[in-house]
């Protein structure tokens, strides 16, 4: 969906809501509290719904990333429109300007509310042939509203990553997680975290690949010849990952990595599809919980 068919679509707030309920609730009303299937929309508040069971109130937003935010249906759309169907994503700095957002640290919680839901509950295993490898990304010191929580913002932090590849060779999926170290143990716990047991992982030979229990293994040995050419697809995909880490973010911090990763491998996987990918992000969005700026600064989201 390019910008002008996204601000035909969603003009203002009344559209975006009147989209979102329909995708909560394709056939009517249905009340999260005590699951009653009746209910009517109030005319003194907009968007909002009393159950004829309980009489509970339910917004659009309730129940979802949405809740309480002080933002603007509109904004939250463009910023899913953003981050599922633009290549780049969109960093802080450039979502607080772009969509008129009064402070940094709310730009920054917007995104990284949406960054959260963008892995799905539903994800699968990888299959039949993986390449997997390492590699390493700059850390970024600046521009973060929390400081401190005694992780030093210095060097370089290890990435741990899969692709999927079709019987012709074409890559399909991805998977990207930080790694803390190369030992077996972290390596092995990846691969068995995102690759199917009956599936052939290929990687450059490094011994933490060697004792792989159930998995078929083909360790390739570099010697003369580059990691990029034995496992080519893996390492096109770091290549943009860096690219965009870089050009976007100007690097990773430690704490949020995995959110990035989660953004990245979303659009990657979504590449072929960016049509349905803003649906798929609002969904995700209308099916997660409400997290407060607190518990992703503690980590506990
Ligand atoms: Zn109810």
């Amino acid at each position: 969906m390019s910008r002008a068919e996204f601000d035909a679509r969603f003009p203002d707030r009344a559209a975006c809501a009147r989209y979102l309920a329909a995708k909560r609730w394709p056939d009517g009303f249905v009340c999260p509290a005590c699951g009653v299937c009746k209910g009517w929309e109030l005319e003194t508040k907009p968007f909002t719904w009393e159950c004829s069971g309980c009489h509970r109130q339910t917004s659009v937003t309730a129940g979802t990333v949405m809740h309480r935010s002080k933002l603007p249906l509109r904004t939250w759309f463009e910023a899913i429109h953003q981050l599922a169907s633009h290549s780049n994503g969109i960093s802080a700095e450039q979502a607080q300007a772009q969509f008129g957002i009064g402070s940094y640290k709310t730009a920054w919680l917007l995104l990284h509310k949406l960054r959260r839901a963008m892995v799905s509950p539903h994800r699968s295993l990888l299959q039949a042939m993986v390449e997997t490898d390492e590699t390493e990304v700059p850390l970024r010191s600046k521009h973060d509203p929390i400081k401190g929580y005694g992780i030093p913002n210095v060097g370089k932090l290890l990435i741990i990553g899969a692709v999927e590849l079709s019987p012709d060779g074409h890559p399909r999926r991805v998977r990207l997680e930080p790694l803390r170290d190369r030992t077996g143990e972290n390596v092995r716990g990846f691969v068995e975290r995102v690759v199917a047991p009956d599936a052939t992982v290929v990687s450059d030979g490094l011994a933490s690949y060697l004792k792989l229990g159930e998995h078929r293994h083909v360790g390739k040995t570099v010697g003369s010849m580059a990691a990029h050419i034995l496992l080519p697809w893996v390492h096109r995909v770091f290549a943009n990952l860096k690219r965009w880490l870089t050009g976007t973010f100007h690097g990773a911090r430690k704490q949020h990595l995995k959110r990035y990763l989660d953004e990245f491998t979303f659009r990657w996987n979504r590449r072929r599809h960016t049509r349905t990918a803003f649906d798929n992000l609002l969904g995700l969005v209308t099916r997660l919980p409400h997290a407060s700026l607190r518990d992703f600064v503690d980590q506990r989201v």
